[in-house]
């Protein structure tokens, strides 16, 4: 019961931050948010709810500044803010993921503390990690995603808000440098950003000759990898690659084929290559875009 209470206190301050009254009756995203606010209430005492044109941002307050439930929340409450700057450029992430694959929800839960981030991701961690996909709702982890820069913080969110809309956390199976890369492409989509500053561990790389000879698997992804930038690099140029040789419609329509029938097929039935011919492919397109 308890919980249940301070759920709906914290749910109550969405009214007073974003004036829901007169605007648009909250939509599913709303709804999801609230779910999953459910599921771990204690850490969402107090918390603000921040409503974009699609996004819907719920940040937390820290222990030492318990809020008052008794006290109308405001405005100009630290997480409100945040909340309503994020939400924004989660609007911003949300718009370019619907340009590229279509329909995304767009649910950002920021705890106030790396721990509460571990408890809300787990079993999967979050060290080392700015953000994370669950399979509706994108998981900040505090300091990481502090330590971003603007253009950083929506990359970040554009990658993991296409992970929420492809379903990643739901097909396993898929070839992790599709899953990877394809995220990557859309959080990098339009960010003006070059490949050789993107990808300035692989260039590096390839500039002294050791380039890397076959796409990465699901290994190279592991937090704390030794070679973790380099496979988010290499897993971006290939999706990279496809959409420039082929069309951006192509790498969608492989992503949308591989859920159904594995890589393997979608490759041969999207693209009329295999495996081997796009590892060739793809390693030339590293040399001419990173040499
Ligand atoms: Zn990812």
């Amino acid at each position: 019961m308890l919980a249940l209470a301070r759920l709906t206190a914290a749910v109550l301050v969405v009214a007073s931050v974003t004036g829901l009254a007169a605007d648009a009756p909250p939509d599913r995203a709303f709804a999801t948010a609230r779910t999953v606010m459910g599921e771990h209430p204690e850490i969402w005492v107090g918390a603000s709810i921040a409503r974009g044109k699609y996004a819907v941002v719920v940040t937390g307050h820290a222990a030492s500044t318990p809020p008052s439930l008794s006290t109308p929340p405001s405005l100009s409450t630290p997480g409100a803010r945040a909340g309503a700057g994020l939400a924004d450029v989660a609007d911003s992430a949300r718009r370019t993921v619907a340009r590229v694959w279509g329909q995304a929800d767009a649910v950002i839960l920021v705890p106030a503390t790396d721990e509460q981030a571990e408890v809300l991701a787990s079993p999967s961690g979050v060290a080392g990690l700015a953000a994370l996909a669950d399979v509706d709702h994108v998981i900040v982890a505090p300091s990481g995603f502090g330590r971003l820069s603007p253009t950083g913080r929506r990359v970040v969110l554009a990658h993991e808000l296409t992970h929420v809309a492809t379903g990643a956390a739901l097909s396993g199976d898929m070839p992790a440098w599709l899953v990877e890369g394809f995220a990557d492409y859309v959080g990098y989509h339009g960010s003006g950003l070059t490949a050789r500053a993107v990808a300035a561990e692989l260039a590096a790389e390839v500039r002294s000759g050791t380039p890397p000879v076959a796409l990465p698997g699901r290994e190279a992804f592991r937090p704390g990898g030794p070679r973790l930038p380099q496979a988010y690099e290499e897993a971006w140029l290939a999706c990279r690659y496809l959409a420039d040789r082929y069309g951006e419609h192509a790498l969608v329509a492989l992503y949308r084929a591989a859920r159904r029938h594995g890589i393997t097929t979608a490759l041969v039935e999207t693209l009329g290559t295999d495996l081997a011919e796009l590892t060739a492919a793809w390693r030339g397109y590293l040399r001419r875009e990173l040499a």
